[in-house]
């Protein structure tokens, strides 16, 4: 029986965090069996070139308020301070580097599965981790292409984005169903995505 460690790396733009995020990374914790996640929100995300995110200090605010509590789930700010365009190789290799004993998955949402030939340095990215995707509502299930490795989630699918979000807080629209109440609460407070 293998007893290494089981890791799982969850990249985004978190721009805000929502109950999306949060509903599939305790079921990676459960269906995968990971005994740590690390949340790992980018500075500047390669599928989204051109847009201007929130400040990463106001999206590290929020995740921090998410994820308070929580002991399993960590937030890694290495793609933040290395600034710039984020690629998920080097933060894998991070990974790699500190966790040599460990299988390392990596958590993406459904929609980026059939893009991911398009990853950068992807035949070593497929050597370093498994992929585990992210059920979203509306998305078929796509198959794992070769080199890259991967299962995809049961639970807990849910219909929320984060530009959603940003539109209804834009348009004076509830968003309490959608993210925790003390992200909810801080968005308020800060004044964030009007
Ligand atoms: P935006 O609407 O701004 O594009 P987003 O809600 O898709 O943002 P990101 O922070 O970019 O959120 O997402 C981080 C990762 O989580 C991505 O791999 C994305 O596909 C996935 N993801 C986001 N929302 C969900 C959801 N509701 N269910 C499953 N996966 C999700």
């Amino acid at each position: 029986m293998s007893s290494e460690q089981k890791i799982g790396l969850y990249g985004g733009s978190f721009d805000p965090v929502h109950l999306g995020h949060l509903l599939v990374a305790q079921a990676a914790l459960e269906e995968v069996g990971l005994e740590r996640l690390f949340l790992v929100p980018a500075a500047q995300s390669p599928f989204k070139p051109g847009t201007t995110s929130t400040p990463a200090a106001e999206r590290l605010r929020l995740l921090r308020l998410a994820l308070a509590g929580q002991t399993r789930c960590e937030i890694d700010e290495q793609e933040i301070k290395r600034g710039g365009v984020s690629y998920t190789i080097d933060t894998v290799r991070d990974y790699v580097r500190r966790f040599p004993q460990a299988k390392l998955f990596y958590l993406i949402g459904a929609d980026h599965v059939p893009s991911l030939a398009k990853w950068r340095e992807g035949e070593e990215l497929a050597r370093a981790v498994e992929f585990v995707a992210l059920p979203r509502p509306g998305q078929p299930e796509a198959p794992f292409a070769p080199p890259f490795r991967g299962r995809t989630l049961k639970g807990f699918p849910l219909g929320v984005s984060a530009s959603e979000i940003r539109a209804r807080v834009k348009a004076g629209l509830p968003i309490e169903h959608l993210v925790v109440p003390a992200v909810a609460e801080a968005i308020r407070n800060y004044h964030l995505y009007l």
